[in-house]
């Protein structure tokens, strides 16, 4: 993908390419199963739900969510603190500031139009922060997704 830079910090010795390097290093690691995902994926199969993986909700937006609830029509998507911008955690970046914030505010705007697109289409989205406690954030989506299968 392209890095859009400010031309401001270009100039020599402007710390932007560890920035890139950074986020190329980032986004190769990007986790499939980051330790939140774990937790609750594990906390859903123990209430008895199945569900698919890192798929697209529909064919026509190209966008996985991490939990997918087909019949029900549910996706859930887990937010990095970090990458999605946080209310608690999510302020962290002190090194090359300016760069994160606009990478971390295009993921929310993403994020925003993922919903609307989503729910344009009958779903019900929900966004949870890594953050967030999953026994009690698997309670929330397991009476979501009994709700709607009885629909
Ligand atoms: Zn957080």
């Amino acid at each position: 993908m392209a890095v859009k830079l400010d031309k401001g910090l270009k100039r020599k010795g402007s710390p932007i390419p560890s920035s890139e390097a950074a986020l190329k290093r980032m986004q190769a690691a990007k986790p499939r199963d980051t330790a939140p995902e774990k937790a609750l994926r594990s906390a859903l199969h123990k209430k008895g739900l199945r569900f698919r993986i890192d798929v697209k909700p529909i064919k026509e937006l190209n966008r996985k969510a991490d939990i997918v609830f087909r019949p029900a029509k549910v996706a859930i998507f887990v937010d990095g603190c970090f990458w999605h911008g946080c209310p608690i955690h999510g302020t962290q970046a002190k090194a090359n500031a300016e760069f994160w914030e606009h990478k971390i505010k295009q993921n929310q705007e993403r994020d925003k139009d993922t919903v609307i697109q989503l729910e344009a289409a009958g779903w019900r989205v929900v966004r949870v922060w890594e953050h967030e406690e999953p026994e009690g954030t698997a309670q929330e989506i397991y009476e979501i997704v009994v709700k709607r299968k009885r629909r």
